[in-house]
């Protein structure tokens, strides 16, 4: 049995990516230990499938083509650390947004009918910049804030992608896009 390691996600354009990427490079000059993020690799999470046999694609497919959302945009706000004794994990947040967490809330609803095992876990939407990262002592995050602030995005689809190591690290590719729109809108 065939099993590939899934998500969906939001995926960002270059203009934002590159902007992320100048925080990523403000966090790192002033750690000391972190895996950080290639500026290619970054997206935020909506729901994580794990690992899924590879005939339900189809099904994954068809979920992502019955969500009803039109497009939003995404504000980024906010930065934190998640503590790990091994190092912490370094994040943005987007700023409150009622459409994200309906599009998240309806993903999730439909995959756990059509029974997926999803974590039930308020979703917290992050976008992660480095694992492992221990950041000196003292540094201030509104310094990323300040960086962060005015990136916002238009979301006009969602991607379900695949993730798999390969070269001693972890890359992700695009299986399926899904663009938002009403039904008869697009
Ligand atoms: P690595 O595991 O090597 O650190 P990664 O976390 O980027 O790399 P995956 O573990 O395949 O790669 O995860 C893909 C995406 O799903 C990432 O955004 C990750 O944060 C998110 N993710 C992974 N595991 C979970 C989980 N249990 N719950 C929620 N999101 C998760
Ligand atoms: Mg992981």
């Amino acid at each position: 049995m065939v099993k590939i390691r899934l998500f969906l996600a939001i995926n960002f354009n270059d203009e934002v990516k590159s902007r992320i990427n100048e925080i990523i490079s403000l966090v790192k000059s002033n750690s000391t230990q972190g895996r950080f993020v290639g500026a290619e690799q970054l997206h935020l999470t909506l729901e994580f499938l794990g690992e899924v046999q590879r005939h339900r694609v189809d099904l994954i497919k068809k979920i992502m083509d019955g969500i009803e959302s039109s497009p939003f945009e995404l504000e980024i706000s906010k930065a934190g650390f998640f503590k790990r004794s091994e190092g912490d994990v370094c994040w943005l947040g987007v700023k409150e947004n009622g459409a994200l967490f309906s599009l998240q809330k309806k993903l999730h609803q439909s995959l756990l009918g059509c029974g997926f095992e999803l974590e039930d876990r308020a979703y917290k939407p992050h976008i992660t910049l480095g694992r492992k990262v221990k950041v000196n002592a003292g540094f201030d995050l509104s310094k990323l804030e300040g960086m962060a602030e005015g990136i916002i995005t238009r979301v006009d689809k969602i991607d379900l992608m695949k993730s798999e190591f390969s070269n001693g690290g972890v890359s992700y590719t695009v299986v399926y896009s899904k663009p938002l729109g009403w039904p008869g809108s697009l």
